[in-house]
């Protein structure tokens, strides 16, 4: 095991991780996240991704994730230095303690490299930086075929918004760092057409049958929405006749926006594959279905319940991306999934808190003092009467909110400043009410004065 028994976060941090370097995270080894649509990487959803060259993987599949890049940050930090794409980690790391607080925040460097095992963290550290090293975990998208166009989200990841951009033309008079994720239809993240050979695809194909199954302990399916690619389908379709030649274990992300008879399908899957599902949700009703556009609240919550009555998946995790318009109901949103742990079990379903940064109007930091009081003091609540219900990384993971919430005052280094991004707030979920049929005043009543003073 990884951790030692009752060993904590910050005990593991300092008995495995800072004695190699004050840098040292396994994700730039052994996780990548592979986009094939676009041929692009990064060790994980913080760095921003980079290009893959198209000779490189003809040649080589494993050039899909040991690029030149990587190999770099490795070297980095093998000898203490802080690649700056990892600027999320370094940002909670280098936070203020609030006075009450002795440990440093916990940055997910540490989540990312405690899921291995102490040997092969060992192995990647002494491992020459140029040599490939074999992967243990990977998310992957096919391609970004997708029904749901979140706020959050753009072109880049989802078909619905292509349309949005195509019929309605670019977002306008934004300024601040997200504003060119609104403006274009993003062909470079489709290089191909679904009738023309991906290289990309071609590449993890071969790399999977040759080996990949043999070695990655788990593989995430990401999109787009993954059930609505055939290449999803086609490699579950692997599993199911390659019965017990792969130990990867398999992982999906899913918007959960179908119907159950579609969730069937999926089902009948794990007789073959032990299966675990992410979907993504950081709010309640409403302010739901405002910022996930394309959400049905209660097809998304009755799916819920379907698959953890049908008990047939491996876990069930839901992932919270903390953007501003879910501060409000995001205390709310935590409660019910405690009620869900309570009825079907602390491990059946949990709940990770990614922090939004890009695009930076939409972060949680833009909204107004007492807004961000009130959902701090929630969560401190939530968190004081939760604690032996929740898993450690969970109540870890509030408690880093409630004290980046505090503590943090931009999202990013290079964010303007944070009259810019409301200014711009503004600017675009005007833009996102006319083209989608939504109402911000009338979903957010509570924001609704400072929003018009904007
Ligand atoms: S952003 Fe953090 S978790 Fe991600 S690769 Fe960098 S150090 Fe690791």
């Amino acid at each position: 095991m990884p951790k030692l028994h009752n060993e904590t976060d910050i005990g593991y941090k300092r008995r495995v991780i800072d004695i190699k370097s004050t840098s040292f995270c396994a994700a730039k080894w052994y996780n990548a996240t592979i986009w094939l649509g676009s041929g692009q990487t990064t060790s994980c959803h913080h760095p921003l991704p980079h290009q893959v060259s198209i000779e490189q993987v003809i040649t080589n599949p494993k050039a899909l994730h040991n690029t030149p890049q990587k190999k770099e940050q490795r070297r980095q930090m093998q000898r203490g230095e802080r690649p700056a794409g990892c600027e999320y980690c370094w940002k909670i790391e280098d936070m203020p303690l609030a006075v009450d607080v002795v440990d440093p925040a916990i940055s997910d460097r540490v989540y990312k490299t405690v899921i291995y095992d102490d040997k092969d963290l060992e192995d990647a550290f002494y491992t020459p930086p140029e040599q490939d090293v074999d992967l243990q975990t990977l998310e992957i998208a096919f391609d970004r075929t997708c029904q749901f166009a979140c706020s959050y989200c753009n072109p880049a990841f989802s078909t619905a918004w292509v349309r949005d951009i195509h019929r309605n033309g670019p977002y306008t008079d934004l300024v601040s760092d997200g504003r060119n994720h609104f403006t274009h239809e993003h062909g470079s993240s489709q290089l191909y057409t679904i009738n023309e050979v991906n290289p990309y695809v071609e590449a993890f194909f071969k790399w999977w049958e040759s080996d990949l199954h043999k070695t990655l302990k788990e593989l995430r399916i990401t999109g787009g929405e993954p059930l609505m690619s055939g290449y999803t389908w086609r490699l579950i379709e692997w599993f199911k006749d390659h019965r017990g030649q792969s130990k990867t274990r398999l992982a999906i992300n899913s918007n959960l926006g179908f119907t159950q008879d579609k969730l069937e399908r999926l089902l009948d899957a794990t007789e073959s594959i032990d299966l675990d599902l992410y979907t993504s949700n950081e709010s309640i009703g409403q302010h739901a279905v405002y910022i996930r556009d394309g959400l049905d609240w209660n097809q998304w919550t009755s799916n819920l319940v379907y698959l953890l009555d049908g008990g047939k998946l491996r876990g069930l995790h839901v992932m919270c991306t903390i953007n501003a318009l879910c501060l409000i109901s995001l205390p709310e949103f935590l409660w019910s999934i405690v009620e869900l742990k309570k009825k079907y079990g602390k491990d059946a379903i949990n709940f990770s808190l990614n922090i939004l940064r890009f695009p930076s109007f939409q972060s949680p930091l833009v909204l107004p003092k007492d807004v961000k009081e009130q959902a701090i003091e929630e969560l401190i609540k939530f968190h004081m009467a939760n604690a032996h219900n929740l898993h450690e990384f969970e109540v870890n993971q509030v408690e880093r909110l409630f004290n980046y919430l505090r503590e943090v005052a931009s999202p990013h280094s290079g964010a303007m400043d944070t009259i810019i991004l409301q200014r711009d707030f503004k600017n675009f979920y005007e833009q996102y009410d006319q083209r989608r049929g939504k109402n911000f005043r009338e979903t957010f009543p509570q924001l609704a004065e400072w929003y018009d003073t904007l």
